[in-house]
C-alpha cells in the first residue's frame, strides 16, 4: 500500500514509516518550514525530477525554474518545449541561454 505525504495538497508517496515526503522532509530540514520558498532556494530533488520528467509543474521557485530551464537545454530541448514546462516565456528561455553562454566564455 503506498501512503502520501500528510503535507496538504501534496500527493508525493511516502515511505514506510514515513509521514511527509523527501521534498517536505528536506525543506522542513532545511528551512523549518515545509511550504518554504524563496526565489534563491532551490531544491535540487526536484529540478531533477522536473528535468527527468519533462513535466509541466507549478510551485517552483524563481531559482528553481532556472535550473530546470538549463537542465532541459542541456538535454536538447527546443526553448519553446522548455518554456512551456517551466511556465515561462520563450523569450526567458533564449536568455537564460545567453547569459549561460556568457557565463562560460
Ligand atoms: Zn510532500
Amino acid at each position: 500500500m503506498t501512503r502520501t505525504c500528510a503535507i496538504d495538497d501534496c500527493t508525493n508517496p511516502v515511505r514506510p514509516g514515513r509521514r511527509i515526503c523527501h521534498k517536505h522532509r528536506h525543506r522542513l530540514a532545511r528551512h523549518g518550514d515545509p511550504d518554504f520558498t524563496e526565489w534563491t532556494v532551490a531544491d535540487e530533488y526536484d529540478v531533477e525530477i522536473v528535468v527527468e520528467q519533462a513535466r509541466p509543474v507549478e510551485g517552483l521557485t524563481r531559482l528553481e525554474r532556472v535550473m530546470v530551464g538549463r537542465g532541459l537545454s542541456r538535454r536538447g530541448l527546443p526553448a519553446a518545449e522548455v518554456a512551456r514546462i517551466v511556465g515561462v516565456d520563450p523569450r526567458t528561455v533564449y536568455r537564460w541561454r545567453r547569459e549561460d553562454r556568457r557565463a562560460v566564455a
